[in-house]
């Protein structure tokens, strides 16, 4: 492999997988098997290589440095399409992925109550594009060794601000995890990409390895584990633009949109007709 001159790398992360239905409004946070499978094998091609979490993260812990290309697929909430749409794909092309479960729901027969998705749950979208997974399917993801589990919070409540709040939802995950599954070594997902100082403080000594935000970031050498940022992969997503993403380009082009916003606000004050998109 080749080095990587700044030994960082990057965290996808997908939520549901699941087929376009005809009439049916689209699917929030979705990209459809095919998508998936084009995204994964088109990075593939292009050189990057897919790691499971707990390899770099073991490579952060004792210094050793991570090969130019490396990823890893993460998917958040834990859709039982993940199980039936995802795994497939991740087995034909042999790609490690951390499902964060969001305990209270394991075997619900009732959408996620923050599934944003208006169709969730109704006659016209099928049970499989919204249902939680269940603890079997899990077991045997995780059995295979191409999957670990980890904790996205017990009830994935909005509890920014509220820090002991937070700390007995989290446990409580970690603890359902570590009783239905013998999980010793836990990794964590923010819900709805949310830390903040207090919050941090509580994940890093609830005793998880490590706490995984949404901030659209590359890991870079000594970024703390507890704040590691993931790019949220959508539907509109290809190969080409995930692997700008994962070289670090997404944030040098926002960086330069945000410089940019003042002179394009000056523009447009003096040349009301020609304004610049953004
Ligand atoms: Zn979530």
């Amino acid at each position: 492999m080749r080095a990587n001159k700044d030994n960082s790398f990057g965290i996808l992360n997908y939520h549901r997988v699941a087929p376009r239905v005809a009439g049916v409004l689209a699917p929030t946070w979705n990209v459809t098997p095919a998508r998936l499978r084009n995204q994964l094998a088109g990075l593939i091609e292009r050189g990057h290589r897919p790691w499971p979490l707990r390899r770099v993260l073991e490579c952060r812990l004792c210094g050793e440095a991570v090969p130019a290309g490396i990823f890893v697929v993460t998917f958040d909430d834990a859709y039982d399409n993940v199980y039936h749409n995802a795994w497939p794909v991740l087995k034909e092309l042999s790609v490690p992925a951390t499902v964060f479960v969001t305990t209270a729901y394991l075997d619900g027969r009732r959408p996620f109550p923050f599934d944003d998705w208006p169709a969730a749950g109704s006659d016209a979208a099928p049970e499989l594009s919204w249902r939680p997974l269940t603890a079997a399917h899990c077991a045997e993801m995780m059995e295979s060794g191409l999957v670990e589990i980890g904790s996205h919070t017990h009830t994935h409540a909005d509890l920014r601000g509220q820090p002991e709040l937070f700390r007995r939802d989290l446990t409580r995950s970690i603890d359902a995890l570590r009783e239905r599954f013998g999980l010793r070594a836990v990794c964590f997902a923010y819900p709805f990409g949310y830390h903040c100082a207090k919050i941090t403080a509580v994940a890093r000594r609830s005793g998880v390895r490590c706490a995984l935000t949404t901030e659209p970031k590359i890991v870079a050498p000594g970024e703390d584990r507890f704040s590691w940022g993931r790019f949220n992969v959508g539907r509109f997503d290809t190969p080409a633009t995930l692997s700008m993403k994962l070289h670090g380009w997404y944030a040098v082009v926002h960086g330069l949109r945000r410089r940019l916003r003042p002179l394009a606000m000056l523009f447009n004050k003096k040349h009301p007709s020609g304004a610049i998109s953004s």
